[in-house]
């Protein structure tokens, strides 16, 4: 077995598309993975994961995200992103929250550029300043704008949730998705649901840290055309001081349904959409096989684009020529997760009977009517099974529905 710099090369192969060596380590003093991906590309991409799975909706992975980023034990200044964005070379450098990760990529055309971006990254992750101070500024916390005034909640992240769950399309999209993963950490919105949030303590945010952020939860990856052998020098620089650790983070699949479900909830209207026409929008969705099985991931793909990537496409046409609403919903084929699924449907749907009244069956049962999030004014409709089959053109598949009317 080759050792070099403490990691252990477990794997080699050539990409000849991409005219790229990869390699596979394991770091063998913490477990961590690294694909070490070499060739004559001189915009070098760093990054690290963290499996992340939240057992709630209080956005700890994504405040969390936030927090590793506002400063570490050896860039301890208040904002090393905002620093790093206006003062460096760097040719990408973000970070995401994924439903079962958190990734922080970097990348640089400048060698030097690029291991300054990952040293401050590495710091960050491993070594973050998080703070009470901190947590309340990223997360929640209370402020009193006038003496008189109520109580508000506050926070960078609390703020960034109230804005995507007053997006219809971004709620429809979060409650299809949850909807298909009832028992697994997919049931949770990793972004955080605004009226979670304040649930989390520093505590569980800590311990949330503790439990990923490390080495033995990691996959790191480099590309570009810089010295591989100097990554697995520079890497074991930042691993060895830590112990391995036991990190059970690993994905559960959700088990099949045994009949289709169909879930009905409600969103918040501005004010201005009081007084205009009652409309819903709906989506019918499939969990699928495992991403990892690369053939059916990416036969999936085409059969998608066919269905829905074109304005002649059968799906797409068949969903607007139907005349049942405005455009077509849902967030296609997501290869992102452990397991794939599909999400298709309309919105601009009119909620007004007797259109939809005349179809048929009694309506779905209410199975989260207690999750369902209160508001001003909603209006509910039942789709019938006759709709959903007119809809998706064909016999239900023996996974998961989904619909979503509201006003
Ligand atoms: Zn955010």
């Amino acid at each position: 077995m080759t050792v070099s710099h403490g990691f252990e090369l477990i794997s080699e192969q050539t990409i000849t598309e991409y005219k790229t060596l990869a390699r596979f380590y394991r770091h063998k003093k913490t477990r961590a993975e690294l694909l070490s991906l070499s060739n004559d590309d001189d915009n070098k991409v760093f990054g690290i994961t963290f499996r992340t799975p939240p057992t709630n909706s209080t956005g700890v992975a994504h405040i969390l995200e936030h927090s590793v980023l506002c400063g570490s034990r050896k860039y301890p200044v208040k904002e090393p992103f905002v620093e790093l964005l206006k003062g460096s070379l760097n040719t990408f450098l973000n970070a995401f929250t994924y439903p079962d990760k958190t990734c922080y990529p970097v990348a640089s055309q400048s060698l030097q550029d690029f291991y300054n971006l990952i040293d401050v990254y590495l710091d960050a992750v491993f070594y973050p300043r998080i703070t009470p101070f901190i947590f309340q500024q990223e997360g929640w916390h209370f402020e009193l704008e006038k003496k008189a005034s109520p109580l508000i909640y506050k926070g960078v992240v609390f703020n960034e949730m109230k804005g995507a769950y007053s997006s219809p399309e971004n709620v429809l999209a979060e409650y299809s998705l949850q909807s298909l993963f009832p028992d697994n950490p997919y049931g949770f919105d990793s972004g955080g649901d605004p009226k979670q949030i304040p649930n989390l303590t520093f505590e569980q945010f800590e311990a949330f840290h503790r439990a990923y952020y490390h080495p033995s939860n990691a996959r790191i990856y480099f590309y570009g055309d810089d010295d591989p052998e100097e990554r697995l020098k520079f890497l074991n620089e930042s691993l060895k001081d830590f112990d391995p650790m036991e990190v059970n983070s690993t994905i559960p699949l959700q088990s099949p349904f045994d009949r289709p479900r169909r879930i009905i909830r409600s969103f918040i209207v501005g004010d201005e959409d009081r007084d205009k026409p009652k409309k819903g929008m709906f989506t019918l969705n499939w969990v699928l096989a495992e991403s990892e099985d690369v053939q059916t991931n990416f036969t999936l793909h085409i059969i998608e684009y066919i269905l829905l990537g074109m304005p002649a496409s059968p799906l797409r046409k068949a969903l607007i020529d139907s005349g049942l609403g405005e455009d077509v919903a849902g967030e296609g084929l997501g290869t992102e997760l452990r397991q794939i699924y599909f999400s298709t449907g309309l919105k601009g749907i009119e909620m007004e009977e007797p259109r939809y009244g005349n179809l048929g069956n009694p309506g779905p049962e209410r199975d989260r009517s207690s999750n369902h999030r209160s508001c001003a004014e909603h209006h509910r409709i039942p789709f019938t099974r006759k709709q959903y089959w007119a809809l998706s053109a064909g016999s239900f598949p023996d996974a998961a529905i989904t619909d979503y009317l509201a006003l």
